[in-house]
This record gives C-alpha cells, structure tokens and sequence, in this order.
C-alpha cells in the first residue's frame, strides 16, 4: 500500500514492507550516519520481493554504505575548494552553482553531497546569506548561467523560488538560469502550474535538468510532471549516474535513454559515480562505462547519447571520459585513424 507521507525512518520501512525487520538494527545504523527518506511515489515503484530492485537499491539504506574505502572523501568532486561564499560554487568562468537548500525530497544512496545534504542543522540558505551570494554573482559580468542545486531546489516554497528567479533574472549578464532536480520523479505532484511560473523570468532562458536513474522512474505521473515544464516553455535535459546492479547493463540504459527522449528530454550527462563515503558498492569500472557508451552508440539514435562524465576528485571539474573513436591521433600532417560503431577501423586524410 502506498504510504500517505514521505518515510524517514527505518521502523517505518519495515513497516512499509520495504525492507525485512531482520535489517532493521542495519538499516538503524546506516540512517545514524546518512539521510534517509522515501516519498510515497519512490515507495510505491520499490518491489520488495526483488532482492535486486534498482530502485529499491537506490534509496533502501544499506550496511555497505558503512564500509569507507581510503580513496572516498566526504567532499568527492572538490565544492568546498571553489565556494567563495556560503552557497556558492563557482568553479567555471561562465557558470555558478547557488545552492539554496540541503534539503531533497528523497536521499539517494549513492549521493555525492551525502555529507552535507539532510543532515541536522540550517536546511536553507539563510536571507542573509543568500543576499551575500546574489551580491557576488552580481558583481561578476561573467557569470552568464546561475545553476539552483543542492539539495533540491523544488523542495522549496513557489515564493521562495519565484523570489531568487527574479533577483537572478534582475541581473543583466545572468542569462540562464539552470535547475537541478529529482522531484518530477520522486514527488511529481509538487511540479504544479505555480511552481512552473515560479521559474520563469522574462527575458532569461529556465533549463530544467532531471536526474533519473531507471526508466521505471519516468512514471505516467513523473512524465505528466515534466510535460508540464517543457509545454511551459522549460527545456529539459536529463543527468544519470552510472550505479551498479541499478543501471549498469547496456539494454537498461538504453531503454531510460529512449524514455528521455519520447518524454523531450533530452540526454545530457551520464555520470561515472562519484568517490563519496560508502558508496563502493555502486561504482563500476570507467572501462564498462567506455563499453556502455560504446553499445549506446550502436544501437540507439543520436538523440540518444549522454555524455560519459567523471568529475575529477579534488574541484578539477568535469571531463569527458569517451569512448574515443579516435584510434591513432599523429601530427595534423599525418593520417588518422578512426572506429566506427561495429569497431572497424578507417584512414581519414591529413588537411
Ligand atoms: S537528489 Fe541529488 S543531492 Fe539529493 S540525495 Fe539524490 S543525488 Fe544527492
């Protein structure tokens, strides 16, 4: 049955059936150390009869995630190191992160930020100090894209979003303002008509970017969700982390790609996860994600092909991990050498 309000406790998941009362002191002391909620809608897509549900592997806490491995850090793509204000991450000349809230409406288990979202404490960004990071993006004409991040930016009141879009939109050299979120997935019914003009601005572009892992996900009333943004003139993109025994063959992948686009959404990024603490267990290969990408790009449409992205721990940023179908690159004199999609290989002339 579906629950009437979002779980957060693991009493309340076995209660839910979605996980056995054996796990319960397990699940206790994941929930001691990590954030955990399942919004009814997450709830009722888990099948616990599946031991190997991929969603149930997304946001059912599990012992694993206290095992810490010495390469995993508590800040794995490096935030910390380009946050000159509370709030703010500002790591690309052109772009910035604001990060409102260290709020979402569920808490993935593989999350990058598992260190500072839902945890206790200020869950908002407070007035005073999103007033100090709008003054820094103010005052720097090359900060043409304000990315609203997290935590998840939807989680938040209509006012509140309508108030930040419109300081945001009030800045000449802003341009486009650029959401990140789960909640189209994971709490459907919050993407309301008033919630969808809360993040328009005259003059300025609104992308939306859906993070989804599984085409189980994109459910009737998830899509409903995400027509209603892109019928308000809201292009959206899609995010994926790579998660193993979630995502990780190439028929499953490519079935949520397809999805994406038959919803007009179109494939942006799939992320090679991240090394955050305790997340061992999702993490493949780089090699099976070349191979992935490499099955993608057979069989499935141009529309079709995220880009394959490692964020480079540290706040190097991000880099596109390919597969490179450049097979021999030599001086700009010489021949080069190309594969195509069946692995043959091909001379290409010198210029
Ligand atoms: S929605 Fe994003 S920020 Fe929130 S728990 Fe999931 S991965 Fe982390």
């Amino acid at each position: 049955m579906t629950p009437s309000r979002t779980l957060r406790d693991p009493a309340e998941l076995v209660d839910a059936a979605l996980a056995p009362a054996r796990r319960l002191a397990e699940l206790e002391q994941v929930a001691a150390r990590y954030a955990v909620a399942i919004t009814p809608a997450i709830a009722d897509l888990i099948d616990p009869a599946d031991p190997g549900d991929p969603l149930a592997r997304q946001f059912v806490p599990d012992a694993r995630e206290l095992e810490e491995r010495p390469e995993e850090a508590s800040d794995p793509i490096g935030d910390l190191a380009h946050s000159p204000v509370e709030g703010v991450v500002h790591r690309y000349p052109d772009r910035v992160l604001l990060k409102l809230t260290h709020v979402c409406a569920t808490y993935c288990r593989f999350c990058f930020r598992r260190e500072t979202v839902g945890r206790p404490g200020q869950a908002m960004l407070s007035p005073g100090a999103l007033a100090t990071a709008l003054t820094y993006i103010a005052a720097r004409a090359e900060i043409w894209e304000v990315i609203l991040s997290g935590g998840d930016p939807l989680v938040l009141s209509e006012r509140r979003l309508r108030d930040v879009v419109a300081r945001l939109a009030a800045m000449a050299h802003v341009k486009v303002i650029r959401v990140h979120t789960r909640v189209p997935v994971v709490d459907p019914g919050r993407i309301t008509p008033r919630l969808v003009r809360a993040l328009k601005a005259d003059g300025k572009a609104t992308y939306v970017v859906l993070h989804a892992n599984h085409a189980r996900e994109l459910t009737r009333e998830a899509r409903a969700a995400c027509a209603e943004l892109i019928d308000a003139g809201i292009p959206m993109l899609s995010q994926t982390v790579l998660l193993r025994g979630v995502n990780d063959d190439a028929k499953t992948l490519g079935d949520l790609m397809r999805l994406f686009v038959e919803c007009r959404i179109k494939p942006y990024y799939l992320h090679h996860a991240d090394l955050a603490p305790g997340t061992s267990h999702f993490r493949t290969t780089i090699a099976h994600g070349q191979d992935l990408m490499r099955a993608l790009r057979g069989r499935y449409s141009g529309l079709c092909q995220p880009t394959y992205v490692l964020d480079i721990p540290g706040g190097h940023g991000k880099s596109p991990i390919g597969p490179s179908y450049l097979v021999s690159e030599r001086p700009p004199s010489e021949i080069c050498e190309i594969e195509d999609f069946n692995g043959r290989r091909h001379l290409y002339p010198p210029a």
